[in-house]
């Protein structure tokens, strides 16, 4: 019935510097519930700047976000994150 789950994750924005939250996947049961980063493999958010923050695990806590604004790279780096708030 749901079409995505929310993530419990926040950061700030590479482009704005703003805080950003709001993330959301589709990797779970897609029921509207909260999930941790660690239980998907893929989430994402825009910000209010207009970026686009998107979240891909690599390994286990690693995830590679990619970050781009009217299909331009901002910025492309790895974070480790741990199970539970960052
Ligand atoms: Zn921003």
């Amino acid at each position: 019935m749901g079409m995505y789950d929310y993530v419990d994750y926040e950061c700030v924005c590479p482009n704005c510097k703003q805080k950003v939250s709001g993330f959301q996947s589709k990797d779970a049961e897609c029921e509207l519930a909260l999930v941790t980063p660690i239980d998907v493999n893929n989430f994402y958010t825009s910000c209010n700047c207009g970026a686009w923050l998107e979240f891909n695990r690599i390994f286990t806590a690693d995830y590679r976000v990619l970050v781009t604004k009217n299909n331009k790279v901002i910025a492309s780096k790895k974070v480790t994150l741990y199970e539970g708030k960052k």
